[in-house]
């Protein structure tokens, strides 16, 4: 077992998880990149952390599956240590379209992997996390979205009805462990540069959205890890259920 702080970042094959993952590694934390379908992806961020001295294990689990969270959780337990930072990242958007063209299968499946997902995973943390069951404490980092505030009209009502609920967990969460040395913060990007825009069938969306971004461009994902990595840390000890806001001014 390493003597590491361990964190576990959910959907870190690629995107924002990915960028949060390589960031939590090289500030001296043992990693768990966490996947649901592309291993060669998740394989390969994990292979890059082992290669610059990191620790590092790469775990496939579908989050919205709880029997997949309680195997993330438990193979982490074994093979790195106790969780001392979760970032909940693993969020999945589909087709643009209006409601009124979206059926229940595609909400269900939005509101099981975004929403489901993020508390399931909050769940096993706080088991670990918990002064109240035995444990040192801990930090969650939750990543809703811009959307939760625009609503995403013509594009995805549902992803942006799920990333309002995020921001709710969020505020509820953190009061209720407040006291048991937890925090759960949440940051909220704008327009990122990654390849979930191609989920929703525009892969150049940050492309066309860019000019009505006060900063004019689209952020990378980079800038949304580094503001994960402060949030998870203690230089934000004071912090919790605050959110920031990562969209370049819009
Ligand atoms: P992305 O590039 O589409 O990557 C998503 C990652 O999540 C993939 O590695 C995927 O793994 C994984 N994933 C999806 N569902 C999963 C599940 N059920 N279990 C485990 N892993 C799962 O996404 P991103 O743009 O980096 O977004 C990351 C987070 O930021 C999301 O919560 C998103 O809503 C939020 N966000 C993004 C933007 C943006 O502009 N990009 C803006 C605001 C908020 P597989 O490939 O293996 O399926």
């Amino acid at each position: 077992m390493n003597n590491k702080k361990v964190a576990i970042i959910t959907g870190s094959g690629r995107g924002i998880g990915a960028a949060t993952a390589k960031l939590f590694a090289t500030n001296g934390y043992a990693v768990c990149v966490n996947y649901k379908l592309n291993a060669s992806a998740a394989n390969a961020v994990a292979e890059e952390i082992k290669a610059s001295g990191g620790t590092c294990i790469a775990v496939q689990a579908d989050v919205s599956q709880e029997d997949d969270v309680t195997r993330l959780f438990d193979t982490v337990d074994h093979q790195l240590g106790v969780v001392s930072v979760l970032v909940n990242n693993a969020g999945i958007l589909r087709q643009q379209m209006r409601l009124e063209d979206m059926s229940a299968d595609r909400i269900n499946a939005i509101l099981m992997n975004n929403v489901t997902g993020y508390f399931l995973c909050c769940r096993e943390a706080v088991k670990r996390m918990s002064t109240r069951h035995g444990g040192v404490g801990g930090v969650i980092v939750n990543v809703s979205s811009g959307a939760a505030r625009t609503g995403s009209p013509n594009e995805y009502i549902d992803y942006a009805a799920s990333k309002g609920a995020i921001d709710t967990l969020t505020k509820g969460l953190s009061v209720e462990v407040a006291a048991e040395n937890i925090r759960v913060n949440c940051v909220r990007p704008g327009l990122i540069h990654t390849d979930m825009h191609a989920d929703g069938g525009e892969p150049e969306r940050v492309e066309r959205l860019k000019s009505k971004i006060p900063m004019q461009r689209g952020g990378q994902p980079i800038e949304v890890a580094e503001a994960i990595y402060w949030l998870a840390s203690d230089q934000s000890s004071f912090a919790t259920g605050n959110f920031l806001d990562l969209t370049g001014g819009l």
